[in-house]
């Protein structure tokens, strides 16, 4: 059995057998390691394809990337993880479309021997997930509150209260209440204490939630919301979860000649590092996909080898039925004032961030 280090978080001891310690121990240097990627919805999946193709080729393995396709996502992930197993990857790298969907294909690989790590976006409900590697979401959550704030005192040219409205992302994605309850740690106290106003009213999960993380529909709630609530009041600052949808929050309102409010994000994306340069969207997240994908690929190199994987959190990430041993990057925070530090390793990201100094 490959080691999971210490089974000591808490809940180890729950789910009785872990899924991780059936998988065989090391495996061939030059064996197929699978990777099934979501559908295109920000620029760091479609990075973490060619850096994991080009990455794993130079470690000595054989790569099999696949996207799920932006219609019938699920169902063809589902296929694609299916027939990597079949096709005898020894590990499979999976940033899940829907992490709820993929308790069968997972077990499926478990008893086919083939570890499982979850990338970026935990998978749920199934002990058959052996690792998770992503950025620290939880403080992705707190970054964006803390930046909203700190951009409505810079930025929103009068006192409190600040009028704010929140924006969540897919609920198939596990991440996004992750996200947003990072957030509303931050957010929650100031809306109690009469700080923040969040005019709408809409404050639950359910009710900012974009589906499928699609820019068209945070535009869309941004439209109705704007039309019902904001005719005569300023809007202050908007927490976006990331910065596709960003973007098409500040679309809205420009749409509807208003100011444009602090608006904070993730994902560093070339058109809001641009943004954010120009002074309309406030802050973003630098989530250097680089090193998630080296950091996945050194686990495959440890699980080839028979060794301890490296983790560094046992506690955070319940999956509903198991604690999945966790290795978590820790996110940084830009604005335009630290950006050219933030980005002081991501040189193409630099040279815009330059190219406006
Ligand atoms: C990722 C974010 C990304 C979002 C939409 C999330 O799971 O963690 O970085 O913005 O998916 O693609």
């Amino acid at each position: 059995a490959f080691a999971l280090t210490g089974c000591s978080s808490e809940r180890g001891g729950d789910t009785g057998a872990d899924g991780g310690d059936e998988a065989a121990a090391g495996f061939a240097a030059d064996a197929t390691i699978g990777v099934a990627l979501p559908d295109k919805t920000s620029e760091n999946w479609v990075l973490a394809g060619q850096l994991f193709t080009d990455g794993l080729k130079k470690a000595g393995f054989k790569a099999d990337v696949q996207y799920a396709p932006a219609s019938n996502t699920v169902a063809e992930q589902q296929n694609q993880i299916q027939a990597m197993v079949t096709g005898g990857a020894k590990v499979i790298i999976i940033g899940a479309k829907d992490g709820k969907q993929l308790a069968t294909q997972v077990e499926a690989a478990r008893d086919a021997g083939v570890a499982v790590i979850a990338y970026d976006r935990l998978i749920e409900n199934t002990e058959a997930v052996d690792y998770y590697v992503a950025f620290d979401n939880f403080e992705v959550g707190k970054l964006q509150g803390q930046a909203l704030l700190d951009g409505l005192a810079e930025r929103a040219g009068h006192e409190a209260p600040y009028n704010i409205e929140l924006f969540s992302g897919s609920p198939d994605d596990a991440n996004s209440a992750v996200f947003f309850n990072g957030a509303m740690e931050v957010l929650q106290p100031k809306i109690d204490d009469g700080t923040l106003k969040v005019v709408s009213g809409q404050t639950e999960i359910a009710q900012t939630a974009t589906e499928g993380w699609k820019a068209e529909n945070a535009q869309r709630r941004m439209d109705s919301i704007l039309t019902s609530t904001y005719s005569s009041e300023a809007l202050d600052g908007v927490l976006s979860p990331n910065d596709t949808l960003a973007r098409a929050i500040i679309t809205s309102v420009q749409g509807a000649g208003k100011d444009v409010p602090v608006v904070t994000g993730q994902d560093s994306e070339v058109e809001s590092v641009k943004s954010i340069m120009e002074g309309i969207q406030y802050s973003t997240i630098n989530k250097d996909t680089t090193l998630l994908v080296e950091q996945s690929i050194k686990m495959v190199g440890q699980l080839q080898k028979g060794e301890e994987v490296d983790v560094n959190d046992e506690e955070q990430y319940d999956n509903g039925v198991k604690v999945v041993p966790a290795f978590l990057l820790p996110p940084v925070i830009v604005t335009k004032e630290n950006a050219a530090e933030a980005y002081a390793n991501v040189p193409s990201l630099l040279e815009i961030v330059k190219s406006y100094q």
